[in-house]
């Protein structure tokens, strides 16, 4: 099987890495530098038996629509059901049909509205843009004020134009996170390994938000019993709901969910594998995942998928001035020491090569160095030994992922007369 990889980060050398152990040849476009089989040509002019799209820009402008009409097998969703992710609004009012647990929010267009709706909430207030904000677009605060000036610059088309012209504003949750990643066919969903994933920049979950700064996985608290509640109270009651309305979604359903005191309710969905979940989620699959991803865009998921007992653990690294002003330009050193360590992966994502071939700093997250090991402990020691032998000028990375893996929590006891 020819397998071409649409993208240009981590996620997508994760996925050729862990394609090309089965598929007879992986190519990525655009791809970068780092990652073999890259090509400029775009998908649209590239032969191949399987299209896995992995940014969601492409999925909401279409592409999956655009190959499938040219009677090519893709995973990932058409640009209807892109929206899921596109539009916050519509994904939280398809939920709601759905009877799927979630925050309470409101749709708002008008900043008074979002000024009085704010004043029935308890804190902490969460203001979000409707469209696309490429991770930015979510403010989570104490305070009210924030809260409504947030709204108002949202609103009015100065933070994040057009994608904030409409918010949606909703009750804080509070819990640790995780993320399920589902691969549909359509009718069907099964769901790859959980992981946890850390959006601060700095330790202790301190700093701006960004687009993930490590991933871990198995995660200890989420056992098969979770995994299969959230199958059927939030991904199956959404993907019947996706055919209700006539959208046939074959492609990944990311559950981000927070753990409530009263179970788990999905923060979000995204319509593709996460980054940086896919980096230590797809390495753990000892299932095929060609063979699986050809199956759910063929409609006819058979294949359960099985993570092999590793453990997996990714570092990002990211350049200095990320996530505002990301530097580039700055050259990479140790690569090869880092890939000749045993248990250790490198995946690039924003690198270029300059004019003497160097590979240097092209972009906000650099690197995410996966570590792989028979528990947490032992994949955490090679991801950073790997992460300490790339060095660059400024670079920035957590100290903290997987340091203190989410473990169950103690159920209370019952109490017998
Ligand atoms: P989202 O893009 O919707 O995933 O939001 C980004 C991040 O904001 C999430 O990973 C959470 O950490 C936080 N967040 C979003 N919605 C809520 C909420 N309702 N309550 C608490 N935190 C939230």
């Amino acid at each position: 099987m020819r397998v071409c990889v649409v993208g240009s980060g981590g996620r997508e050398h994760a996925l050729a890495h862990v394609l090309a152990r089965t598929a007879d040849e992986v190519v990525v476009t655009p791809g970068n530098p780092g990652i073999p089989g890259s090509t400029p040509v775009p998908a649209t002019d590239l032969e191949a038996d399987l299209y896995v799209i992995g940014p969601e820009g492409p999925l909401a402008d279409g592409l999956a629509d655009q190959l499938r009409g040219r009677g090519r097998l893709v995973l990932g969703p058409g640009a209807d059901g892109a929206r899921l992710e596109g539009s916050k609004a519509w994904m939280k009012a398809l939920l709601e049909r759905a009877g799927v647990p979630t925050a309470r929010y409101r749709s708002i267009e008008d900043p008074a509205e979002a000024e009085a709706y704010l004043a029935t909430l308890e804190p902490p207030y969460v203001v979000k843009t409707d469209g696309l904000a490429a991770g930015k677009g979510v403010l989570v605060t104490e305070s009210r004020e924030e809260a409504v000036a947030d709204a108002a610059a949202k609103l009015s088309g100065r933070a994040f134009g057009p994608a904030g012209r409409r918010v949606v504003i909703e009750e804080g949750l509070a819990g640790p996170e995780l993320s399920v990643l589902c691969v549909c066919d359509g009718r069907r969903a099964v769901a790859l390994p959980p992981a946890q994933d850390y959006k601060r920049l700095g330790d202790g979950g301190t700093g701006p938000n960004t687009g993930g700064m490590g991933a871990y996985s198995p995660v200890p608290a989420a056992g098969s019993s979770l995994v299969e509640t959230v199958l059927d109270r939030a991904v199956e009651p959404t993907l019947a709901a996706l055919r209700a309305e006539g959208i046939d979604y074959r492609g990944v359903l990311y559950a981000g969910l927070v753990l409530t005191v009263s179970g788990p309710r999905v923060l979000e969905f995204n319509v593709r594998f996460g980054d940086p979940e896919a980096q230590v989620v797809l390495p753990r699959l000892r299932t095929d995942l060609a063979a699986l991803l050809a199956e759910a865009a063929a409609g006819h998921l058979r294949t359960e998928p099985e993570a092999g007992p590793a453990s997996a653990v990714t570092v990002v690294l990211a350049s200095e001035g990320y996530p505002s002003a990301p530097r580039t330009g700055d050259v990479i050193a140790g690569a090869d020491e880092a890939a000749s360590l045993d248990g250790a992966t490198v995946f690039w994502a924003g690198v270029a090569a300059d004019g003497a071939g160097r590979l240097v700093t092209a972009g906000g997250r650099v690197a995410s160095v996966t570590g792989t090991g028979p528990d947490l402990a032992a994949a955490r020691t090679r991801a950073y030994a790997a992460a300490d032998r790339l060095r660059w000028p400024g670079q920035q990375r957590r100290s903290d992922i997987a340091a203190h893996p989410l473990v169950p929590v103690p159920q209370p006891q019952e109490e017998h007369p």
